[in-house]
């Protein structure tokens, strides 16, 4: 199935390592032209190269998303290099499974001001690429109780800013969706530390999963790739859960 991605410029934050690298690698492998934003440069530039070694055009640059004016400038940046935006994948997070107030800021700050506040400065962009696609990445602990409570209060404010967006901007042909990955695994991921420091924690969480296994990160950008993509022209506001049939509520 040709997913009409060649040549398009997607935006995927936080794709250094997980499932934003996973994305972007799946992008590059569609003939997108990638720019991704993480915080730490070694990494960045290793995901940069395995992007390049696939023939994608990037555009790579550090930014923490917690610095709003940091992302205005690396936004700005993208669009100049490339001179079009059609695609934004929201996807880093504060990753803050507390309930302190600082647990909350960050989650406030990362999880969901960054992915307003990028949404809210391409849209004109994806506008004048006559439509396009974001898809923030929530988390199915955002769908119901028990979970880590700031970090899963937060990510749940994006569905409702989700589908606002994506009433308001219909008009425009531009799409917005949510994911909500499950328990996923990768190397140096929350789920690899777990297992290593709280062998119970990660025991516990492998025990809901009916398939017996953590998801892996293609596995979700497979999902985000085909929602960015023309073959999903019809898709608009949902919640679109990657998970193994991990997630049993109701929403
Ligand atoms: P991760 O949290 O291990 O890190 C991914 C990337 O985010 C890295 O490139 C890192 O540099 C970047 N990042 C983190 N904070 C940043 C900041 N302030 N500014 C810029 N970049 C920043 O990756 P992951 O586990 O693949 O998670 C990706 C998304 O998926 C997150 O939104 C997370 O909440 C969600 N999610 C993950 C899981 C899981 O089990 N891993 C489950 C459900 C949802």
């Amino acid at each position: 199935m040709d997913l009409g991605l060649a040549d398009k410029v997607v935006i995927v934050t936080g794709a250094s390592r997980g499932i934003g690298l996973a994305t972007a690698l799946a992008l590059a492998d569609e003939g997108a032209a990638l720019a991704i934003c993480a915080r730490g440069e070694p990494d960045l530039s290793q995901a940069r190269a395995r992007l390049e070694e696939r023939g994608a055009a990037v555009y790579s640059a550090v930014c923490d998303l917690e610095d709003a004016s940091a992302l205005d400038r690396f936004l700005d940046a993208v669009h100049e290099h490339f001179g079009r935006v059609d695609g934004l994948v929201n996807n880093a997070s504060g990753m803050a499974f507390g309930d302190a107030d600082e647990d909350y800021r960050r989650s406030f700050e990362i999880d969901l001001m960054a992915s307003v506040r990028a949404s809210r400065k391409v849209i004109p962009w994806l506008e004048s690429a006559g439509g396009g696609s974001i898809v923030h990445i929530s988390t199915t602990a955002a769908l119901e109780a028990p979970g880590p409570v700031a970090y899963s209060a937060l990510k749940a404010g994006l569905f409702l800013h989700s589908k606002n967006l994506a009433v308001a901007l219909a008009p425009q042909q531009i799409r917005v969706n949510i994911v909500t990955p499950g328990a996923i695994e990768f190397p140096g991921g929350v789920w690899d530390e777990a297992k290593r420091d709280s062998p119970s924690a990660y025991q516990s969480m492998l025990a809901t999963i009916p398939g017996g296994r953590m998801g892996r990160p293609d596995e979700v950008a497979n999902a985000v790739v085909f929602l960015l993509s023309a073959r999903a022209s019809w898709i608009s506001g949902i919640v679109l859960s990657v998970d193994g049939a991990q997630h049993k509520g109701l929403l």
